[in-house]
């Protein structure tokens, strides 16, 4: 397996260039390393290379690698959140980029011992697979958010169809940044809104030069080992 640090040139200097191209500041995109398909040394690996930002899917995941690495890192919990999974995750990460529903909101509202930050998820593409709301719900859902006091919507997080059709994903995180400029114009304060989370490990160029703010990188960076927890 490659040493991250040697990805991680890359995948800087790839941010780099996407940024230039579009008279942005590389410095304003943060990588996320996806840490979930990769072991706890992998994980360490990252934290040695200076990556704060560890993404995990599942409770399980977070909980192995949290206990090894604890508050070294920055933990952003980037996959689908079961309501009944709220009690075990929501006071151990940092950021949850996965609000989507009414219902998951109330439970963090009962768990959380503070306020949350959130990504709402968008299905932009809407693809019938993928969590998220549709575009359309997306501002409704936003404003509804306004009765629960532990949640602070930082930004939108999307994921781009996996396609090679690099009009579509585009045209995805082009819509994504739509909508997050239509919330910041409600001038909500539990919703700021100032974040994107978009780009993986086969688009986060394209999210880059689309204004994403977080890149969630997981193959291209730390590698994939296939489930590990
Ligand atoms: C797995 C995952 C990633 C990282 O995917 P790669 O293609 O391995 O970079 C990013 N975001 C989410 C939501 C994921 O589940």
């Amino acid at each position: 397996m490659k040493l991250i640090a040697d990805n991680l040139i890359q995948i800087q200097n790839n941010i780099e260039i996407a940024a230039q191209k579009v008279n942005r500041d590389a410095s304003s995109v943060k990588i996320i390393a996806v840490t979930k398909q990769v072991t706890v040394e992998r994980a360490e690996e990252a934290i040695a290379n200076n990556l704060v930002h560890l993404g995990e899917n599942r409770p399980e995941g977070l909980e192995l690698k949290e206990q090894a690495i604890g508050n070294k890192a920055i933990w952003h919990f980037i996959g689908s959140l079961q309501t009944r999974k709220v009690r075990k995750v929501i006071n151990q990460i940092d950021y949850l980029h996965s609000l989507d529903r009414l219902s998951l909101a109330e439970e963090i509202e009962k768990r959380a011992q503070k306020i949350v930050k959130c990504f709402v998820q968008v299905n932009v593409s809407e693809e019938d697979a993928k969590h998220g709301l549709s575009t359309d719900d997306t501002l409704q859902f936003i404003k509804d958010l306004a009765q629960f006091s532990k949640i602070q919507v930082v930004g939108l997080m999307t994921m781009a169809p996996n396609t090679e059709d690099e009009a579509i994903i585009r045209s995805t995180f082009k819509g994504l940044k739509k909508i997050q400029q239509q919330v910041v114009g409600l001038n909500l304060s539990y919703a700021p809104c100032n974040e994107l989370s978009m780009g993986m490990s086969n688009d986060y160029q394209i999210a880059v030069e689309e204004g994403a703010t977080f890149v969630r990188i997981g193959t291209a960076l730390v590698g994939n080992e296939g489930r590990v927890s």
